[in-house]
């Protein structure tokens, strides 16, 4: 009778570990949700600044160009007017006024080539960023949906387990459930404790001779003195001990 009543009780808190287990689940899932779907956030937000990056850079290179481009016009203009010059202070002048545009060419042209490079890198960047956007959907795409039907499914196979362990539970005495019930919602969900080499195998707590030869004698239900939880000596399950 009390052995039964232990391996019933032994089953129950199987139930109760399948259900501590699905209690994990429920808090890491959405986790694991949320991180997926964070990363795709993550992934086009990188994408959206390096593109932003290079807008400016086409900015720039853009007002390049056009400084260039004036620049030349401005030598061009000059060039024709030399012919014009009367005296030789003038002419030196704007010769000298185009030696300067023309360093200023070559200057911006070195910005030109600059700027080139920089893009190149850029397109890199971004060309990164797309693979790395394109692997975070991906995953997202292929995880997602199984994720949210297993969190979805979470709470009714928690009832269900539950469920299961309260048919066991009807066959054993009320003030026995109770004490079990009071163990699992206080006690970190662990009722039943083997014992283990003459101790409390939850708390540890050293089993005193009197009762390590009771519970070896499984002819009442035995608490431990320390932690509360309900005892077995492992022996209930020998094949060799009487049934
Ligand atoms: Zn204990």
């Amino acid at each position: 009778m009390i052995k039964e009543q232990l391996k019933t009780l032994s089953e129950m808190q199987e139930f109760d570990d399948k259900i501590g287990q699905y209690r994990v689940l429920q808090k890491e899932l959405p986790k694991q949700l949320a991180k997926i779907i964070e990363s795709v956030d993550a992934a086009t937000s990188n994408l959206l600044t390096i593109e932003s990056e290079r807008a400016e850079l086409n900015k720039a290179q853009r007002a390049v160009d056009s400084d260039i481009q004036q620049a030349n016009t401005q030598i061009d203009k000059y060039a024709a007017q030399l012919s014009d010059i009367k005296t030789n202070k003038e002419y030196k002048a704007l010769n000298s006024e185009i030696a300067y545009l023309n360093e200023k060419v070559s200057e911006l042209e070195n910005l030109q080539l600059e700027l080139m490079e920089q893009e190149t890198e850029i397109k890199e960047r971004i060309q990164e960023a797309k693979n790395g956007l394109a692997k975070a959907e991906d995953e997202k795409r292929s995880q997602e949906g199984a994720l949210r039907d297993q969190i979805d499914k979470l709470e009714s196979q928690i009832e269900e387990t539950r469920a299961e362990r309260n048919k066991l539970a009807v066959t054993l005495p009320t003030n026995i459930i109770r004490h079990y019930g009071n163990m699992i919602k206080n006690k970190g969900n662990l009722a039943v404790s083997f014992t283990k080499d003459g101790s409390c195998g939850a708390c540890g707590f050293v089993i005193r001779p009197q009762i390590r030869i009771e519970l070896q004698l499984f002819s009442r239900i035995i608490f431990c003195e320390n932690c509360g939880r309900i005892m077995i000596d492992p022996a209930l399950y020998d094949e060799t001990v009487e049934e």
